[in-house]
């Protein structure tokens, strides 16, 4: 992919080793001076820990824009504008307070051209640059771009690594190779072994087992006590301003003058410390629990804080094992929360980077229907996606639960357009990078890669969300009955939509999913049914898509 011959690319992307990133000396001109060399910093690399910034040197200019281009690309929660724009101002003060020479391109700043490529090429005429550097990419088309626009100027362009990851971009292909199944699992073991990471001295695993999942399916009923909000407030309304002025479309609540997510390194470490204090323990209990008007539960907060790096997710891990070896959490809880960032995180950066491009078109299923309007508004009967699209578009926030069995689960059994999916997704949520929402969104979520990720859909009907919610319970839908109305307590009340839609994506896709063996019992419950019981089925989920709109 680096195919350019003046690109030069330091630590071919392996992200251990801070010491193989390549030292570039400067350039000298024939009057002895070090030549400028920019040095580009994007939205989401936001880390003053990274070798770059360890201290001023003159020739460097450090480069900083906010871009149409960037706010553009797809629709944006307003809060996913204002905190990148913000993080990145703050993270300009900082390096301009360390003596760092910062050129910054604000959105409204006259020379703005909005495009990285074109800003660059007019940053390097004003400074008369002969090297311009970046910090690879994690998304492949901000990649394409600049390798090959480095690739068409007659200096040094050099890629370095972002100090940020605990595995290079192609580990997972490197790993798997052909293999039709990519197993986290395997992937996630062997980082436990190579970084050390909750194992024993004699070489197993902590605990003697390498996963704690059958203990964390506990559902919640308000104890312990959901720990405060601990997210730092800010006043936006400034910079709220600049932004719609500068004719920026956006959705969602803006929350301009009370935004709560962190902007810096400071705040996110103290944002992980609350969570190691009052969350963590509970983590994994209550890892799948969902609850009425509860945004977070036990969850931790900090996808902003990584995926801007102003985290660095070693030192995160390394909190939560510590938080085990002091006795302060359990080890279920611990080595859930672990899975999440050496495992899940890592992982699904190696799919994307092992199947881009094209896997943001992946519609194995062939679904083909369009969002429902309330994933605009929240404005739905059904109380779960009432409150995980609500609180979506209220906050830039759902927990991985409401995400993949309410949001996403719906999304799949409706047979939704993958590709319209994916946009919300990658719009909504505050911490929504490419690389990190497209394989969550379209493997694990929507089955569309045809289960390179996931071993099975991740399709479930009402009866999950009442086992893990107290949605149901004030819910206008009956979450006991399949078809018509319930009876009972339910009386008058119509099937939840979610029960036919279940069964009708068993019965759509049973040439291809019937064999698969994790499927076996969905289909021998099919077996049992009556073919006139699987027309109610069907015909009950065609009813609930012609008015999908309104349910
Ligand atoms: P916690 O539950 O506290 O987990 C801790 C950390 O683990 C997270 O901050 C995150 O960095 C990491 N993590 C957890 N699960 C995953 C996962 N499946 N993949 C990668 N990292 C994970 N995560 C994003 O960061 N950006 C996205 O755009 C995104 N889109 C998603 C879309 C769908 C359909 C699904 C099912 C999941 C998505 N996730 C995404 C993963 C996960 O839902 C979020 O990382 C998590 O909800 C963020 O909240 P938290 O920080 O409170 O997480």
């Amino acid at each position: 992919m680096l195919s350019a011959k003046n690109i030069a690319f330091s630590a071919t992307i392996a992200s251990d080793a801070a010491e193989i990133f390549t030292q570039v000396m400067p350039n000298f001109s024939p009057t002895g001076q070090a030549a400028p060399t920019l040095r580009l910093v994007l939205g989401d690399q936001l880390n003053p820990l990274h070798s770059w910034f360890a201290q001023p040197q003159p020739h460097v200019v450090l480069v900083l824009m906010e871009l149409r281009q960037e706010t553009d690309y797809v629709l944006h929660h307003a809060q996913k504008v204002l905190g990148i724009f913000a993080a990145m101002r703050d993270f300009c003060a900082h390096l301009k307070s360390q003596g760092h020479r910062v050129r910054y391109v604000a959105i409204d700043d006259a020379s703005n051209r909005q495009s990285l490529t074109a800003n660059l090429d007019a940053l390097v005429a004003h400074y008369g640059a002969q090297c311009v550097q970046w910090q690879a990419p994690d998304e492949w088309r901000l990649d394409q771009q600049l390798t090959t626009w480095g690739g068409q100027q007659p200096f040094a362009c050099i890629a370095a690594d972002t100090e940020h990851f605990f595995t290079a971009r192609d580990e997972c292909a490197c790993l798997f190779g052909p293999r039709k199944q990519w197993l986290m699992e395997h992937f996630y073991r062997g980082l436990r072994r190579r970084h050390n990471v909750l194992m024993s001295p004699d070489g197993e695993p902590e605990g003697g087992q390498w996963n704690f999942d059958h203990d964390n399916r506990k559902p919640w009923h308000g104890t312990p006590p959901e720990p405060a909000d601990p997210r730092p407030t800010h006043d936006h309304s400034a910079l709220w301003a600049t932004i719609q002025a500068a004719g920026i479309q956006t959705f969602g609540n803006p929350q301009a003058a009370a935004f709560r997510w962190p902007l810096n390194r400071a705040e996110s470490l103290a944002l992980l410390q609350a969570f190691v204090a009052h969350a963590l323990p509970h983590f994994g209990d209550f890892e799948d629990a969902m609850a009425t008007g509860r945004i977070r539960l036990f969850h931790s907060l900090l996808s902003f804080s990584l995926n801007t790096k102003m985290l660095n997710p070693r030192e995160v891990v390394q909190a939560a094992e510590a938080a085990y070896r002091s006795g302060h959490a359990p080890l279920a809880a611990v080595e859930g929360f672990i899975r999440q960032i050496l495992g899940w995180r890592e992982y699904v950066r190696g799919v994307y980077w092992a199947h881009m491009p094209g896997y943001t078109e992946v519609n194995a299923l062939g679904h083909r229907h369009p969002l429902p309007a309330w994933f605009w508004t929240g404005d739905t009967r059904m109380a779960c996606m009432k409150q995980a699209v609500g609180q979506s578009l209220e906050h830039a926030y759902a927990h991985h639960i409401q995400r993949l069995m309410v949001i996403g689960n719906f999304a799949l059994l409706a047979g939704l357009a993958p590709a319209e999916v994916h946009r919300w997704y990658l719009g909504v949520y505050i911490d929504a990078f490419e690389w990190v929402e497209a394989p969550n969104t379209l493997g694990m979520s929507q089955f569309a890669d045809g289960g390179r990720l996931a071993t099975k859909p991740y399709a479930a009907s009402a009866s999950y969300v009442g086992r893990m919610s107290d949605h149901c319970k004030g819910c206008a839908y009956s979450a006991k009955t399949r078809t018509g109305t319930g009876t009972g307590k339910d009386a008058g009340k119509e099937a939840c939509p979610f029960n036919a839609l279940y069964w009708d994506f068993f019965l759509r896709h049973a040439e291809r999913l019937r064999p698969n063996v994790r499927l076996a019992l969905v289909y021998r419950q099919l077996d049992k049914m009556s073919p006139a019981d699987h027309e109610a089925l069907q015909a009950q989920a065609q009813a609930n898509l012609a008015r999908i709109d309104t349910l």
